[in-house]
């Protein structure tokens, strides 16, 4: 994906003055934390509205960083500003750091005048409604390009979920509510087609699976996992079925397109086990996934994976450790958590499940690295969509945990389990969500701003008290903002 870099200028100035604007933006352009491509200076209404319109129609365009290196009257960006259909990032920076205090001129003041030219931008974006971002500051300060990536990174998850096409293998589980959800909405808000596919579709292509394929996969988990001794003798039938699971799921998804899929232990046609170390691995490889048919959560999985590499897994808030003073969330799943957060080589193994009724599912086993975090979910409110984001900390568990065997995160929610919790429910947020190291605050307020949906963040700050009127605000202003 790539980010487009404008630089607004006007004629006035001449030849010289206008070489200079493009050289010093180049050097910008270079400067900026990840790879743009730079455009040729604009300095009239036509050129603007003309490069917006192929921003638009490029699909390889996730987004356009603009800067008014000196003055650009913005009448001109009027047309262009209002074609724009990509997002928007209005950098306000310029060439230099420091003044020449002993030699400054007018010629110098007329070159670098951004203070000037961005204010007149900023006008025209306000008065136009123009959804941006604006990011003040020298592109070299590491703040600077923190929120520039960022936002980059947000971009590059909305062109994602544009075009993202999601299989449910089943419906959702039955009688859940938080994992139900307007499909139509969510392909006018988010852009993506969510569609279900009878699971003996899914059986077919798993039961069609080579041996040959079968035998180098199963190779592939031995040299990767420290596979459990049952599982390298006397059941390696059920690894093998596993990687028959593995096989199958990818060809379709790989067939149809897909970028996310859901998953139904109460439909499992003529699967033999429930998938458990199959999804871990699609995941890893940065599919989405949502268990019980939770769509949402993962189509919000696969957004979040194609923002930034790294540690970002589905995950269910599970159960608590409360002894005061010490309060921390064990989350995990019957067996699906993506290995990208793991700390260490996860263990292959095989254990009953209670439920699904099928034989003995094979899973990757492990505790998810310490570290600073980020969950989040997404729920359909029936009027719009809310995501709600709590900042965490990831610990390593208190102690061993040998008799579990599922791969689990433990962690301390911000700003303590109580306000964490209080807050959370009382926004109405799920069960299902998304964990990641990878991104945090900045990139997901980033994203909701680009999707038009709200996004209720619980960190080190929140009080319960400014969180329930946020929520009340919130009612009225997404009522209005819809229009009528
Ligand atoms: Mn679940």
């Amino acid at each position: 994906m790539n980010i487009w870099f404008l630089t607004g200028s006007q004629g006035l100035y001449g030849e010289d003055t206008l070489c200079q604007v493009a050289e010093q933006s180049r050097r910008i352009a270079e400067a900026l934390p990840m790879p743009v491509a730079w455009r040729p200076v604009l300095t009239d209404a036509a050129s603007i509205r003309r490069i917006m319109l192929e921003a638009n129609a490029d699909d390889s365009c996730a987004g356009v960083i603009a800067w008014m290196h000196t003055f650009s009257p913005a009448k001109m960006w009027i047309a262009g500003l209002d074609a724009l259909r990509k997002p928007l990032l209005h950098l306000h920076t310029q060439a230099n750091v420091e003044l020449p205090w002993s030699t400054i001129d007018m010629d110098f003041m007329n070159l670098n005048q951004a203070a000037h030219g961005d204010r007149e931008f900023g006008h025209i974006q306000t008065r136009l409604g123009v959804a941006r971002k604006t990011v003040a500051g020298h592109v070299s300060d590491p703040y600077v390009a923190e929120r520039i990536l960022a936002w980059a990174r947000a971009a590059s998850g909305l062109a994602e979920v544009r075009t993202l096409k999601l299989a449910r293998f089943g419906d959702n589980m039955r009688d859940v509510a938080v994992t139900e959800g307007d499909k139509v909405e969510a392909q006018l808000r988010f852009g993506v087609s969510v569609n279900t596919y009878g699971v003996n579709e899914l059986v077919e292509v798993v039961d069609a699976a080579s041996d040959a394929e079968v035998n180098a996969l199963v190779k592939e988990y031995d040299e990767r996992y420290r596979v459990a001794p049952e599982l390298l003798g006397e059941r390696r039938e059920s690894l093998r079925y596993a990687a028959r699971i593995e096989l199958g799921l990818r060809h379709f998804l790989e067939r149809g397109g897909f970028g996310a899929f859901t998953t139904n232990f109460e439909d499992l046609g003529g699967l033999r086990q429930l998938p458990g170390l199959a999804v871990q691995r699609l995941m890893a490889d940065g599919y989405g996934f949502g268990g019980e048919g939770d769509w949402k959560t993962a189509v919000l999985l696969r957004t979040i994976k194609s923002m930034a590499p790294g540690g970002t897994s589905f995950m269910e808030d599970y159960t608590y450790h409360l002894t005061p003073g010490e309060e921390l969330i064990l989350g995990a799943h019957m067996l699906e958590v993506c290995p990208s957060i793991a700390g260490a080589v996860p263990a292959c193994e095989i254990h009953p499940l209670g439920i699904g009724g099928r034989e003995d599912p094979v899973r990757l086993v492990f505790d998810a690295a310490p570290g600073p975090g980020i969950v989040v979910g997404l729920a359909d409110l029936g009027d719009r969509f809310r995501l709600v984001a709590n900042e965490i900390d990831l610990v390593k568990p208190p102690r061993p945990l040998p008799a579990l065997p599922v791969a689990r995160a433990v962690w301390r929610p911000r700003p303590g389990l109580r306000t964490s919790t209080e807050a959370w429910l009382t926004a109405g947020a799920p069960h299902h969500t998304v964990l990641s190291t990878a991104v945090g605050t900045e990139e997901l307020t980033d994203l909701a701003d680009m999707l038009g949906v709200e996004l209720l963040v619980i960190d080190a700050d929140t009080t319960v008290r400014q969180f329930a009127r946020e929520l009340r605000w919130n009612q009225a202003y997404y009522r209005l903002a819809q229009g009528f």
